[in-house]
């Protein structure tokens, strides 16, 4: 298809499960868009060597219920991972609530199939953990939203299944402890330390006020709250080490309270205070969100300096601000103006404008997508940028491939 396509100069859209929220998959009226939704199939499950080889196609979830069966991890977790898909996870790099232990998926692709834009099959299904025979083409289209090449099958790799799921939700007085408490986490929980995500006080408090779904697990008014999560394999030792490190922070005042999840009804209310995101939707409009890079050590006055400009334009701004801080990534969800260009744009300048002295990324998860494209300068350097140009040209020399996306003209 790709071969016909790139002879009669057809632009090709790839899509899988259209969750990304960048418009990595638009299309025009004269493009084709592909789906590779029946290329659904979980192909070799390996528990010795600890590889799944996959289709494009397989929507996250499914994966990971079909290795589960088998005893196995697969560590990518998402919000929209009952629609997202395999293809769609590698194009965008996904990252996610466990990317703090596990990584991306850059860290979790072994091996790729990708057709080029000239229908060449490039098979590289890679199984090993090593293998340093020349460039690793693979991380080429890992990110690379649809245009470099179409992905078609991957080897990825598998973990253990956790046998004990320990969770807290923690009060902190301030991001200095919550950074504390994050490095004090890393050395006591040591590699059970899956999750450890940062909400700021507004958006705990609309997430647990009716007409939210999720009543409050802890007093609203403390300025920062932990979602704690350490998964490992000893029933006895995990809680126990769980509970005396919390004990522990308590007594010498790293956290002024916490919860610990005792059921799944209470793992699912935690979590559900965290990823309910769609229900901002539904108490303001316009909202306009964003997924935003940077050190740990900026974040604090990162964000104060954004609310402060923000609200000289607009003074009833909303500014819902959590997400992974463990992995320096943070979601701002901003309610303010008109839904139009010219809001979209005064805000995006406000935010990234401030990225780039302090060495942040205008995207940690989502891409660049159409929406992100003319800031991609502020996140790399004119040389990057042309690079990437050169990449495109030699790789889909027509431009057939997701035209206009990422790349800037
Ligand atoms: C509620 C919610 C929560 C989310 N949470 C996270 C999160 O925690 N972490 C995170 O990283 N993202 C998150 N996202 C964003 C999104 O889910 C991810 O980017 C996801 O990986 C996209 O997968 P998809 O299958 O929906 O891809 P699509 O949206 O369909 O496509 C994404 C990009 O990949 C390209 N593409 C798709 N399939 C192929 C293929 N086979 N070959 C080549 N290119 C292809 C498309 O052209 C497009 O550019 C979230 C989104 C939502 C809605």
């Amino acid at each position: 298809m790709l071969q016909i396509c790139h002879e009669f100069h057809q632009p090709v859209v790839p899509q899988a499960g259209l969750t990304n929220v960048v418009g990595g998959t638009d299309t025009n009226a004269h493009e084709i868009a592909l789906s590779l939704e029946r290329m659904n199939q979980v192909e070799q499950i390996d528990v010795v060597n600890k590889t799944v080889t996959v289709q494009a196609g397989v929507v996250l979830q499914q994966l990971r219920d079909q290795v589960a069966a088998h005893g196995q991890l697969f560590p990518l977790d998402l919000g929209a991972k009952g629609s997202c898909m395999i293809g769609g996870n590698i194009a965008s790099n996904a990252g996610g609530l466990q990317a703090l232990r596990y990584g991306v998926m850059r860290n979790l692709v072994l091996g790729l199939e990708v057709v080029l834009a000239d229908g060449t099959i490039v098979s590289s299904m890679n199984k090993m953990m090593k293998n340093n025979a020349g460039y690793d083409l693979k991380q080429l289209f890992i990110g690379s939203e649809g245009t470099l090449g179409i992905i078609t099958r991957a080897v990825l790799k598998l973990d253990d299944m956790p046998k004990t799921r320990n969770t807290a939700f923690i009060a902190v007085d301030s991001f200095e402890k919550a950074n504390a408490l994050l490095l004090a986490a890393k050395t006591h929980l040591k590699n059970d330390l899956t999750s450890f995500e940062l909400l700021w006080q507004d958006y705990y408090q609309l997430m647990t006020s009716k007409p939210a779904l999720f009543a409050p697990p802890l007093a609203q008014h403390y300025p920062f709250y932990v979602l704690l999560e350490s998964l490992g394999q000893d029933a006895d030792r995990d809680k126990q080490q769980f509970e005396a490190f919390l004990e522990q922070c308590l007594t010498t005042d790293l956290i002024v309270d916490a919860v610990i999840a005792q059921s799944q009804k209470e793992l699912d209310w935690f979590w559900g205070i965290r990823e309910n995101v769609e229900f901002i939707f539904s108490v303001h409009r316009p909202v306009f969100l964003f997924d935003i890079s940077l050190a740990i050590s900026e974040m604090d006055a990162y964000i104060k300096t954004i609310r402060l400009a923000l609200q000289q334009t607009w003074p009833d701004v909303y500014l819902y601000t959590f997400g992974h801080m463990g992995d320096g990534n943070l979601h701002l969800f901003i309610s303010c103006g008109h839904d139009d260009h010219t809001t979209k744009h005064s805000i995006e300048e406000i935010l990234y404008t401030r990225l780039q002295p302090i060495g942040g990324s205008i995207t940690g998860e989502h891409g660049i997508g159409l929406e992100k494209k003319t800031w991609l300068y502020l996140s790399r350097t004119p040389e990057e940028i042309a690079l990437m140009r050169t990449l495109k040209k030699a790789l889909d020399p027509r431009g057939i491939l997701n035209p206009g996306k990422l790349v800037p003209d």
